[in-house]
């Protein structure tokens, strides 16, 4: 039973056996759990129904261009980091049928045919992925357009945060100031803990919601010197982060250079594939596709993810703006790291490396952005030597 008071900003205890109330608890409020599993090779998030879903004794190796699972001697459930899949799959999803339209009596019923969406609650929700979804908050809800399915998705949400205990090469969250703690966003965070031959969990009380959810699980007070053995958990992962960006100045260097080689350099490599696009946490674009029977009785409209890096994304009667893939490349990079804090304020990356790890190519923006970077330096520096 529970053994303390629970509320916003305190810290408590659970025991690994205590996830599956924390699930049930979830359910019974009438949640859809959404969590790490592992499938086709990799971690992805769909529905977790108990704690024996969770990828125990799995933790992932990374690189440009490369994924692979490996089997742990630990039994620890979150030992990896962020996979494909984001929660935006969730939030913004890839294909969304808006409206379905039957003609009826000479006229057209236009009927809503999607079901209402679930609540959801996110389990091991990283601190990429709390900015992530805050910048999708603020590009589908923050202006005078926002986006219905987004926000009935969005409403309502419970997020359990999974403190990062371990980084991976490609993740460069730190750079980004967007991890690798997570410090707010969340409903509950969890600190997983394996010392001393015990695995239990830190909960960190993020809201009212997830203080009334942990009242109703077995929990307890932290004792002495747990609240320093969560610290040890979490100490030194911004420093295994295998990638790191500079973003002082990088939205006026990537406007003024529209035209630099490097842009070709890269294009030579990129195959358009649009797969940073996908994986990407933040990327927002759709495209709607119309169609209709052939007996003309119905006709409907879905919503699916795009990307800029199709030829098609940009045509505009008579062509596309962008026709190479040097151009798709450069505004994609642009619009992520510079445009993106004209239009919302803030960057658009995350910091969550996934772009480089899906690439197939393995272009890695932040050995993009260094290279420009560099060149930047290399001219001053001969500036200064004329
Ligand atoms: S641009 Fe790449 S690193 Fe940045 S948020 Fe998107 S997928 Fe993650
Ligand atoms: S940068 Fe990589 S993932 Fe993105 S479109 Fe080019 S080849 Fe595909």
């Amino acid at each position: 039973m529970p053994e303390t008071a629970v509320e916003t900003g305190v810290e408590c205890a659970i025991e690994v056996a205590d996830l599956d109330p924390l699930l049930g608890a979830l359910r019974e409020r009438g949640f859809t759990v959404m969590g790490p599993l592992l499938r086709d090779g990799a971690v992805i998030y769909d529905e977790v129904r108990s704690s024996a879903d969770l990828p125990a004794g799995w933790t992932d190796r990374q690189e440009p261009g490369s994924y692979r699972l490996q089997r742990s001697d630990s039994p620890r459930l979150f030992d990896f980091t962020v996979g494909p899949s984001s929660w935006k799959r969730f939030l913004h999803p890839p294909a969304l049928r808006l409206w379905q339209a039957h003609r009826e009596d000479g006229g057209f019923q236009v009927v809503d045919v999607e079901p209402p969406p679930p609540r959801l609650a996110f389990l091991a929700v990283r601190a990429c992925e709390i900015h992530a979804i805050a910048v999708q908050d603020r590009v589908l809800l923050g202006g005078p357009h926002v986006d219905p399915a987004y926000r009935a998705r969005r409403a309502g949400l419970f997020v359990v945060a999974v403190q990062c205990t371990r980084a991976g090469a490609t993740c460069f969250c730190a750079s980004m100031k967007t991890g690798p703690r997570a410090g707010a966003g969340y409903d509950l965070a969890l600190t997983e803990v394996l010392e001393a031959g015990r695995h239990w969990f830190r909960v960190e009380v993020g809201s009212e919601r997830g203080a009334e959810v942990l009242a109703a699980v077995p929990h307890r007070a932290v004792r002495p010197g747990e609240s320093a053995a969560a610290e040890r958990a979490l100490a030194g992962v911004a420093e295994q982060m295998g990638r790191t960006m500079e973003t002082a100045g990088l939205p006026a260097l990537l406007r003024r250079s529209p035209e630099h080689p490097r842009w070709s350099e890269v294009a030579n490599r990129c195959l358009a594939c649009g797969n940073c696009t996908m994986v990407c946490p933040t990327c927002f674009c759709t495209t709607v596709e119309d169609t209709g029977d052939l007996a003309g009785r119905t006709a409907e409209r879905v919503r699916r993810w795009d990307s800029c890096f199709s030829a098609e994304f940009s045509y505009i009667h008579g062509g596309s703006v962008r026709p190479s893939i040097r151009a798709r490349y450069r505004q994609w990079l642009t619009h992520k790291l510079s445009t993106w804090h004209d239009q919302f304020g803030e960057s658009g990356c995350v910091g969550c490396g996934r772009c480089i790890t899906w690439c197939p190519a393995g272009i890695d923006l932040t050995e993009e952005v260094r290279a420009l970077q560099a060149s930047k330096r290399r001219k001053e520096d001969r500036r200064a030597d004329a």
